[in-house]
């Protein structure tokens, strides 16, 4: 059923839970686990004006790729096979048009993430992707 994860993560607690998730089924499935940080294209633009875009692209890269790299060390230690990505844009569009280029046939994510407020009941890039995905999207909960 299951061959190809996609496991989008923004380093958060709750995208950690999802990745446990993630794995654990790549694992009994013998599927790929594909990790995926996208640079929020917002967070860049929104930065004060004294220090550049660019610097604050390269800050954030950096950020997101120590993010995924953490999580393959975690897939490989469990014995999956995992390939990670890091790209710039808006989450849920990467997100989105990155399951549908790769052949992936299930998202697993937090329901919140860095930025969220608990009372909303789903984090906005959870909430889009789970209206705008051609695959099945698993939510995976922050706290029991
Ligand atoms: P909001 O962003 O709407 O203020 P939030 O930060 O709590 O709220 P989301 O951003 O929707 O919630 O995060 C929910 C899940 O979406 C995360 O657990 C993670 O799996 C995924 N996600 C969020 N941002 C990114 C990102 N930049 N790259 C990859 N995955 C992301
Ligand atoms: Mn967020």
């Amino acid at each position: 059923m299951y061959d190809r994860i996609l496991v989008p993560t923004d380093g958060s607690e709750c995208a950690d839970r999802a990745v446990e998730h993630a794995i654990d089924l790549a694992a009994q499935y013998d599927a790929e686990l594909r990790v995926l940080s996208v640079i929020d294209a917002r967070d860049v633009s929104h930065s004060a004006p004294a220090i550049s875009v660019d610097q604050v692209e390269d800050t954030l890269r950096e950020r997101a790729e120590s993010v995924v790299e953490a999580v393959a060390d975690r897939a490989a230690e469990a014995g999956v096979d995992v390939e990670t990505a890091v790209e710039p844009g808006i989450p849920d569009d990467v997100i989105t048009e990155y399951a549908g280029e790769n052949d992936c046939d299930l998202v697993v994510m937090g329901t919140h993430g860095r930025t969220g407020l608990e009372r909303y009941l789903l984090g906005s890039v959870t909430e889009r992707t789970v209206r705008r995905s051609p695959v099945p999207v698993l939510t995976v909960r922050d706290t029991e």
